[in-house]
């Protein structure tokens, strides 16, 4: 599925969070949202998702006009920082979750969702876990699981907004190169959003920049790196190192 965002705006009250965004994503991508905090990435990907609309602008799926659709019209995946697992129930019930609350109309049969339950958590690497509650899982398990769930009903985006912010570096370096590998089997297009340049750096295909709510800076991460567009932009890579 092909993202395409055109002269996106957002503000708030007098704050403009995302200034005259245009960005194109290509189908199976994985894009990372860069950027220091407050520069408009998670309102940028929250527009992308439907969880937060526009005040101007538009966003297209395939080219088919999607702007004004309801979040749950839009097909998307998600993953947050924080562990959103249902706590009281198992792995195996936390990743069927999207999949048994369909209408009845499109709900797979008992068997089918067990299959693909556990096919996901074979991808994930984690099918040994499906009988354990997340309070028996470390932090980066349990973020493999909310892959694994947001998966489940075959998103065609799947957003993640710093997935891994709330791990520690090396549970973070050990995710960054599972998800590149994950991405690289699946290849569902991707957004993600983080302020870690070694993070984009090694998982995207490509990084867009972003600061006061604009892209200052759009390519594949040896662009970015080896040609910073400005001063904010080598500034802002040089300072993280
Ligand atoms: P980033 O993800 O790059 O850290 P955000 O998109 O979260 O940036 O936020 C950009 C700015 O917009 C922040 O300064 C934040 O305070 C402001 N903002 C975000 N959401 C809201 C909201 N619902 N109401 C008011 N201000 C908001």
């Amino acid at each position: 599925m092909s993202i395409s965002i055109e002269q996106v705006n957002k503000r708030f009250g007098d704050f403009v969070a995302v200034d005259n965004v245009n960005l194109q994503i290509k189908t199976g991508e994985l894009t990372a949202l860069l950027g220091p905090s407050g520069s408009g990435k998670t309102t940028l990907l929250r527009i992308i998702a439907g969880l937060e609309q526009a005040d101007s602008g538009s966003i297209r799926f395939n080219n088919e006009d999607i702007t004004g659709r309801h979040v749950s019209e839009r097909g998307v995946g998600f993953v947050f920082q924080h562990y959103a697992l249902f706590k009281h129930m198992t792995v195996f019930e936390n990743v069927a979750y999207g999949l048994t609350v369909k209408p009845k109309k499109f709900r797979p049969n008992k068997a089918d969702i067990a299959k693909k339950v556990h096919n996901l958590l074979q991808l994930v690497q984690l099918d040994w876990t499906a009988d354990r509650y997340p309070a028996q899982l470390s932090g980066g398990q349990r973020q493999r699981i909310a892959l694994a769930r947001a998966l489940a009903v075959e998103p065609k985006v799947l957003l993640l907004d710093e997935p891994f912010g709330a791990l520690d570096a090396k549970v973070r370096a050990e995710l960054r190169r599972w998800l590149r590998r994950l991405h690289d089997e699946i290849h569902v297009t991707s957004v993600f959003v983080t302020h870690d340049q070694e993070e984009a750096l090694e998982v995207a295909d490509r990084i867009v920049v972003m600061n006061k709510g604009a892209i200052e800076q759009d390519g594949t991460p040896e662009q970015v790196y080896d040609n910073p567009a400005n001063p904010f932009v080598y500034e802002f890579l040089g300072n993280v190192n």
